[in-house]
């Protein structure tokens, strides 16, 4: 079977790269000459554990190539993965403009029948949206489906995600194209993966429905964490004592600085902007987005009050990827909390282990770090905002004597209390009693 993958950027590139693993032979296209130059060269556009050697294998066993060329990707495929970007538009709906370019670029060249799938995340009607574009752009009267086929992976462990998936949704109503997208994961199916298939618009909202839920668990357990501050509780106790009762679950019950990155931020604002267009509003998503801006003000006002005060301090930044193992900063908790440092008139300096790149095109005027110490000297307060392994295992007097101040910011909770303390440090968690 031949796949093509269209847009080679986190989501499609490990797809690309899956596939190919699963033993069809994929074309990944992008219209991004460096990108697909890179990736022709052998080197990653992006930070993912694991992808360069997956890439490498696959590519040189012949099963994954890389081209600028639609024609060239799309020609002789029975599958089209639409896996371009749907970043937010001012008012939170999801912008559609790469995916319905691809849609006609794919149908243009249509000359044979194709299951065309949107990967990228889209809001509910897409799929019929998309059907329709290519019917009217078709040459001739080729046959083609359109299927929902929403992606869960997270990056920093995507590969896995990929290869061992909690479920596959796939939504599509001609059974010919379920055949075919069941045929392509068979290797999952044979690992007793369980496939829910449905009809495109169930598959559509099945993805946004997934990340506004675990923004809610998040959001629930920042505002916790609030609480417990309050009343002298520990909230990490209180989300073990939650999360093991099954029904909840313990994943995604961890206090920090807000809910960030690519994936949930966006998709919970379209998911919203959604139901207003059909008249509704979503009480609790609307909340949770709430708790969150309200949660990153939060992390900000805890340094200003440990600092009494930003103007002139020195403050020193550990982690700047919206999460551990990735090199994404897009809507990083890191980039509101240093805006807000700069605007309050503080000096930043950061380290992160793959992000300094990405975030300095954001904030050329920070000052980074090659690691945590350099970072630290001559500080007046240190924060942890992304949890790497790295920043786990510090030496915490040296971190100490290395600054000017004693606070430590530990926005995810990574340090004990009493060891940090033990340093010099005056130590400030999020929800610890
Ligand atoms: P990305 O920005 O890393 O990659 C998108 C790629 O598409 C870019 O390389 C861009 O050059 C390319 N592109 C844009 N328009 C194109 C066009 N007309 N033709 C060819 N290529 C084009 O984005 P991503 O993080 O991979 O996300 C892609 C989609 O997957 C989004 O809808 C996102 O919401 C969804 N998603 C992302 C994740 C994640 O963790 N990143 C997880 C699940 C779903």
């Amino acid at each position: 079977m031949n796949v093509a993958v269209i847009g080679t950027g986190y989501v499609g590139l490990v797809t690309g790269a899956c596939l190919a693993e699963f033993g069809v032979q994929v074309t990944c296209m992008d219209r991004d000459e460096a990108k697909i130059a890179q990736l022709q060269a052998g080197r990653m556009p992006f930070y993912e554990p694991g992808l360069r050697e997956l890439v490498e294998r696959t590519a040189r066993a012949g099963r994954l190539r890389f081209t600028t060329r639609l024609s060239e990707a799309v020609d002789g495929a029975l599958v089209v993965f639409i896996a371009v970007g749907t970043p937010p538009r001012g008012d939170g709906s999801a912008e559609l403009r790469y995916v319905e370019e691809v849609a006609q670029g794919v149908a243009e060249h249509l000359d044979g029948y194709q299951v065309i799938v949107t990967k990228s995340t889209v809001p509910v009607g897409t799929g019929a949206r998309l059907r329709a574009i290519i019917a009217a752009r078709r040459r001739e009267r080729v046959e083609f489906d359109v299927a929902s086929n929403p992606e869960f992976l997270r990056e920093g462990a995507a590969i896995e995600d990929f290869l061992r998936p909690n479920r596959v949704v796939i939504g599509a109503t001609s059974p010919q194209a379920i055949a075919i997208l069941k045929d392509l994961y068979r290797p999952l199916y044979l690992i007793e993966t369980p496939f829910v298939i449905t009809d495109i618009e169930t598959a559509e909202l099945i993805k946004y429905a997934s990340n506004a839920f675990l923004a809610t668990k998040i959001s629930f357990i920042n505002e916790m964490a609030r609480l417990c501050e309050r009343v002298g509780a520990d909230v990490h106790q209180v989300a073990l004592g939650m999360g093991l009762d099954n029904r909840i679950g313990r994943k995604f019950l961890h206090p920090g600085p807000g809910f960030g990155g690519s994936c949930l931020p966006k998709d919970l604002a379209a998911l919203r902007e959604l139901a207003r267009r059909h008249g509704l509003t979503l009480e609790i998503a609307e909340a949770v987005a709430r708790v969150n801006a309200a949660q990153q003000a939060w992390a900000l006002d805890k340094i200003a009050a440990g600092l009494d005060g930003l103007a002139r301090r020195s403050v020193g930044i550990l982690g700047l990827a919206y999460k551990p193992n990735t090199d994404d900063v897009r809507d990083a908790p890191a980039q509101a909390l240093v805006a807000g440092l700069v605007a309050g008139g503080a000096t930043v300096r950061a380290y992160d282990p793959e992000a300094v790149a990405a975030f300095a095109r954001q904030f050329p005027a920070v000052i980074y770090g090659k690691d945590a110490y350099e970072v630290a000297r001559g500080c007046d307060a240190l924060v942890l905002v992304t949890e790497w392994n790295e920043f786990r295992s510090l030496d915490l007097p040296r971190l100490r004597a290395a600054m000017q101040g004693d606070l430590l910011c530990d926005l995810r909770n990574v340090y004990e209390p009493a060891k940090a303390r033990a340093a010099g440090f005056r130590y400030v968690g999020v929800g610890r009693a």
